[in-house]
């Protein structure tokens, strides 16, 4: 099969969809791969580096669009790449159709074969394309706190581990899935001493099993958010409630009750966020302050790290794409249930429920 991997064009969006290891991979499977002219250049992939490995380089954007039987991108068609779409291609990337009523209409004129990132779920309810975007959101977390702690950034003065003699930082994560697991191994490893609150005890009690007693638990109650936060340097809002807006757990009452100079990461931002004063920032002007402690909210985490994110997202997509490409993309659906609620669309019809609903349209 002809791969092709367009270069992003989403403002500050640096990643691609395939390292050169990934495109070596499919062209050890007998296929061929279609990388536009500089589109791995911001993840620190050459065109040199995706000619080593096999890959053929394209001049032009629509080149690539037409000429390959399965496009793998990373962020959803912008406008610009509305008309490119086409039936009988493969549109293999992060689609959020739920979200953008614009987007699923020309998904849907184009006839093409969407399959989104998002949706591809295994039967034990994970999401694999969506985890390593989670990780790293939740490593990220605990990188941008400790640093907003510091003095000069309007941070409390506080060296997250402290050193010996001195008290380290508390950091309280609301929310112990991917994001918030990532978050306190991180902080863990800076040596503050870290709590995780759920209200999936079984989920909790696996985070204080496998990290032996060194990250603490507590069930996530109003009452005991309040509690975990006043005592509180460091707050990560991780908590995810899937196809809902994020519950607001912290109220601006326990925010001003909190230390000055503390720091609030809020990673669920992308679903409204879970701190009432939350507001989506950007990676230009990524915080503001909310009663003397410092708000992060930004929405796209990952895309600060694009060299990691690219790295992370080829690995997890990589297996799919094999599949996908050996077998056609109905074979490989057969095969694999958790890629077949991938499937969003196809030759002009919606085919995934949740995104019918969003949008009211018969699936
Ligand atoms: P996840 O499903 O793995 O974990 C969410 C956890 O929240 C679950 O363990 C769930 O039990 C818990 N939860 C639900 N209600 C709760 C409550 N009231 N109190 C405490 N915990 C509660 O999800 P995830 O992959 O860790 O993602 C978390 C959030 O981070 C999502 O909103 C996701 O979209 C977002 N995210 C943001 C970025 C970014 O760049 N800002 C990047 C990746 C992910």
């Amino acid at each position: 099969m002809l791969i092709g991997v367009p270069r992003e064009i989403k403002n500050h969006e640096y990643r691609v969809s395939l390292t050169a290891a990934g495109v070596h991979e499919l062209v050890m499977a007998g296929h061929d791969v279609l990388v536009e002219h500089e589109a791995g250049t911001g993840a620190g992939v050459p065109d040199e580096a995706y000619r080593a490995a096999g890959a053929r380089i394209a001049t032009t954007a629509e080149e690539v669009w037409a000429r390959a039987e399965m496009i793998v991108k990373v962020k959803e068609p912008l406008p610009a790449e509305y008309e490119r779409m086409r039936p009988g291609q493969i549109l293999f990337t992060y689609l959020h159709l739920a979200a953008d009523a614009d987007l699923t209409r020309a998904v849907l004129d184009s006839g093409t074969t969407a399959i989104a990132y998002e949706t591809v779920q295994r039967a034990d309810r994970q999401l694999p394309l969506l985890a390593p975007m989670s990780a790293i959101a939740g490593r990220l977390a605990t990188q941008v706190a400790a640093y907003h702690l510091m003095k000069p950034l309007g941070g409390m003065g506080l060296l997250m581990g402290g050193v010996p003699g001195t008290r380290e930082a508390n950091v309280v994560v609301i929310g112990g899935g991917v994001v918030g697991e990532q978050a306190a191994l991180m902080a863990r490893g800076l040596h503050a001493n870290v709590t995780v609150m759920d209200v999936d005890l079984a989920r909790l009690s696996q985070i204080a099993t496998v990290h032996d007693g060194n990250i603490l638990t507590r069930y996530s109650t109003r009452l005991d958010v309040a509690d975990q936060l006043a005592g509180a340097d460091v707050v990560i809002g991780s908590v995810l409630i899937p196809g809902k807006r994020a519950p607001k757990l912290v109220t601006d009452d326990m925010v001003a009750a909190m230390r000055p100079g503390a720091v609030l990461v809020d990673v669920a931002i992308d679903q409204g966020g879970c701190f009432e004063g939350s507001r989506p920032t950007t990676h230009a002007e990524p915080t503001y302050t909310v009663h003397d402690t410092t708000y992060y909210c930004v929405a796209n985490m990952p895309g600060s790290v694009p060299v990691t994110a690219t790295a992370a997202l080829s690995s997890a997509t990589l297996p799919y794409v094999l599949r996908l490409a050996g077998n056609g993309w109905q074979q490989a659906m057969r095969d694999d249930p958790a890629l077949a609620l991938g499937l969003n669309a196809h030759a002009g019809s919606l085919t995934h429920a949740g995104v019918g609903e969003a949008h009211d349209i018969d699936t």
